[in-house]
């Protein structure tokens, strides 16, 4: 079975509605390759390696969350920006990218996707343009969040705990995934416990030992890895072709 790059880009949009977002890169088809599509490729990054493994598996086309354009680089096709783009070109690759709206999908986006695996069932949003998460989610304390997420990732986390916060429970977890650390102060005015991102800057440290909420940074790339899959696999089923997710690992 195949279907067309057209057939899939509408595909996408209709299920992921970029139009609904402000974003710093360009959701949707980043790069055009070839128009029939077998073997479809999913992955977290646009990565020089993550496109060598797609060329492997004879892609037609790759589904990512990070691509190759953002706002603020200088524009030139030089360095890894050629080397990526060269290879995607030569082999007639289409790159489709989707950042915030495959963060945001209810369903098969990385915040719910990720919440699915922890339990964690979203009742309300916050932060800028409602990306934030929070649920109830009853725990003895913010260091049981932080056991059960390296369990889930399979990775350490970085715990900030405010004063005495090994005796208090935890009842309301908000939770961002990638580099959300920005977030964490329209969670803690959300109502939040513990705040879940995947990174954390030098400020969030001090804010969580004065405002009295653990941060917790389980990792941008294993907090994100589970939305680009989601979404791949279920358009290729509706669609009938084959598509298999490339998981290249990254410590940060
Ligand atoms: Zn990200």
């Amino acid at each position: 079975m195949h279907t067309t790059r057209d057939t899939l880009r509408q595909a996408f949009d209709a299920l992921l509605q970029p139009e609904r977002f402000k974003d710093y890169s360009p959701n949707g088809l980043q790069v055009e390759g070839k128009s029939r599509i077998e073997r479809l490729v999913s992955g977290v990054t646009a990565s020089q390696a993550l496109i060598d493994a797609a060329i492997a598996e004879r892609a037609d086309a790759i589904f990512v969350h990070h691509g190759l354009f953002w706002r603020g680089q200088n524009g030139c096709v030089t360095g890894w920006m050629k080397q990526r783009l060269q290879r995607l070109l030569v082999h007639d690759i289409n790159l489709f990218a989707y950042h915030l709206p495959l963060d945001a999908h209810p369903q098969w986006g990385n915040n719910a996707q990720l919440g699915q695996r922890l339990g964690w069932v979203a009742d309300a949003h916050f932060g800028e343009q409602d990306l934030g998460c929070i649920a109830s989610a009853p725990y003895d304390s913010a260091q049981a969040v932080a056991q059960q997420l390296e369990q889930v990732l399979g990775r350490p986390t970085t715990l900030v705990q405010p004063p005495h916060a090994q005796e208090r429970p935890v009842r309301r977890v908000a939770w961002c995934t990638g580099g959300a650390q920005s977030y964490f102060e329209a969670a803690i005015a959300a109502g939040a416990e513990v705040f879940v991102t995947g990174e954390i800057s030098e400020p969030q440290a001090h804010l969580a030992r004065e405002m009295g909420v653990a941060f917790i940074a389980a990792g941008h790339h294993a907090t994100e890895r589970y939305g680009s899959p989601a979404v791949a696999a279920h358009v290729a089923q509706a669609h009938g072709f084959s598509h298999v997710f490339i998981d290249i690992d990254n410590p940060a």
